[in-house]
């Protein structure tokens, strides 16, 4: 089976959050599975690009608002690559050093009329092509009504929605750019007055599916307005929980980590991880160590939790560390708690993969006070770094974290995001902390909770076989 995953981030190329994990991962699961899984991205000016030589396997123009435009299909042999990649390069547009930006439209409409041209040129066509996110939101409306894209009709088309705040809307007067189809169709690209990608690709994809189940059910409640149009289809629809790519995230051998460990050493592999975490954060060792890794946004409940790890730290039984950028007022609420804080408190502002693997390592417990949270990869990697999460019980962290009074629970969680829940989820934590012996074992369990991608990826696969003529 001929798998395209077509997307705009892929680990370790171009990763602004979850969406890249996954796309890295999946099509290595399913190639053990037998499949022929790949990827096709965009071609960024970034730190992958720049370190990695790369040639052109086809060269042709497309026609852009009026323009022919250049592209080239890159690819490389860089050795971390465990799947092939297909790079579109399309030099004024998408050859930029960021993966998103104000002008996403053109450049992901460039990207995504680039893709299906390029494979329209196959001899052998693709047996699936697996769209992820608004990115690529049209390719299920192009592949089904653009004339030109007629013989790729019969190819069945998979979305991915892992997050539907964001749907890429544009107005009509970008209309054009879209290649030719009937004009009666254009209610199918239509959600509330205008072009809406991600709407568009929940109509005209073969099938939809988002990153956990409870997240797809929530979306039937409140999908920033695609609600109804998601219960319409819900026949089409289903959760596949995520997984996480085990050889990416081992603490027994995950190269950031400079004091390595596995279950048997768990105890001495933490304590040495959180001591150089502390030091070099000035923080007290001696204190559970309490942390978040992510997007400082309203999603993720970056406006409440600051001022809930406030009212913690006044308890000072505690140490926190926050790493993550993002919205403007939540950075300064953070950069302000250093203040009083010295000793139990610090931030780091930016996005740094070496020390979230440091913090997966050294922490004791990782905060996710989500308001939104599709799946949530941070819980499965603290999980698998025997980090226990404290999360919001939400999406993808309600599908795979059970709280501690529950039977056979072994995480903390809490049902609203208010100040007064997060911290009263910081509190019990902490007595989880000083209850060691039941603490050790919690932690011993959370490593050997099985969230590779391997079931996943076999329910991916019969997803696209029940689609095969
Ligand atoms: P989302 O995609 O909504 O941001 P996910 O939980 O699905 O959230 O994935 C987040 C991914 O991004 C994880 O791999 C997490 O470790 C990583 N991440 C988020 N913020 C940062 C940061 N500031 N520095 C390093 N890694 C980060």
């Amino acid at each position: 089976m001929k798998i395209f995953h077509i997307s705009a981030e892929c680990y370790p190329i171009a990763k602004v959050g979850g969406l890249a994990d996954v796309v890295g991962a999946l099509p290595k699961y399913q190639n053990n599975l037998g499949a022929t899984s790949s990827v096709i991205m965009p071609y960024y000016d970034n730190a992958f690009t720049q370190k990695n030589n790369f040639k052109s396997i086809y060269e042709s123009k497309l026609d852009f608002n009026g323009h022919k435009i250049g592209y080239n299909i890159l690819k490389t042999k860089a050795a971390v690559l465990d799947f092939e990649v297909y790079f579109v390069d399309i030099p004024n547009l998408l050859h930029k050093n960021y993966v998103y930006s104000a002008d996403d439209t053109d450049r992901f409409l460039a990207f995504q009329i680039a893709t299906l041209d390029w494979i329209l040129s196959f001899k052998d066509l693709p047996d699936i092509i697996h769209c992820h996110d608004h990115h690529t939101g049209l390719i299920p409306f192009m592949c089904q009504e653009s004339f030109k894209y007629k013989s790729l009709n019969t190819i069945p088309v998979i979305t991915t929605i892992h997050n539907a705040q964001y749907q890429g809307w544009f107005g009509y007067d970008k209309l054009h750019l879209i290649p030719e189809f009937e004009s009666t169709k254009t209610g199918l690209l239509d959600w509330d007055h205008c072009i809406n990608p991600l709407a568009a690709a929940i109509k005209c994809a073969w099938r939809v599916t988002t990153v956990s189940p409870s997240y797809m059910d929530e979306l039937k409640q409140e999908a920033n307005g695609l609600q109804d149009l998601l219960q319409h289809e819900s026949n089409k629809c289903i959760g596949i929980l995520n997984g996480i790519d085990t050889a990416v995230w081992n603490p027994e051998t995950d190269h950031y980590l400079d004091h390595k460990y596995n279950i048997k050493t768990l105890e001495a592999g933490k304590l040495a991880n959180k001591l150089a975490l502390c030091k070099t954060f000035n923080l007290d060792e001696s204190k559970p160590l309490i942390t978040f890794i992510g997007r400082l946004v309203h999603e993720k409940g970056a406006d409440v939790f600051p001022l809930a790890i406030k009212k913690a730290l006044e308890d000072e039984n505690c140490s926190v560390l926050v790493l993550g950028s993002g919205h403007d007022e939540a950075e300064q609420a953070l950069l302000q708690l250093k203040e009083n804080n010295t000793g139990l408190y610090n931030v780091f502002i930016g996005y740094d993969e070496k020390l979230s693997h440091n913090i997966y390592a050294g922490a004791d417990f990782l905060l996710m006070p989500s308001r939104v949270e599709p799946c949530g990869l941070n819980q499965l990697y603290a999980l698998r770094y025997g980090t226990i999460p404290v999360v919001r019980s939400i999406g993808g962290l309600k599908d795979t974290i059970v709280d501690i009074d529950k039977n056979e629970g072994f995480g903390i969680s809490h049902k609203e995001v208010t100040v007064a829940q997060i911290y009263k989820a910081i509190t019990r934590s902490v007595d989880l902390y000083n209850k060691t012996t039941i603490f050790k074992s919690i932690r011993k369990h959370i490593m050997t909770i099985d969230h590779s991608w391997d079931v996943s990826a076999k329910a991916y696969i019969n997803l696209y076989q029940s689609l095969k003529k």
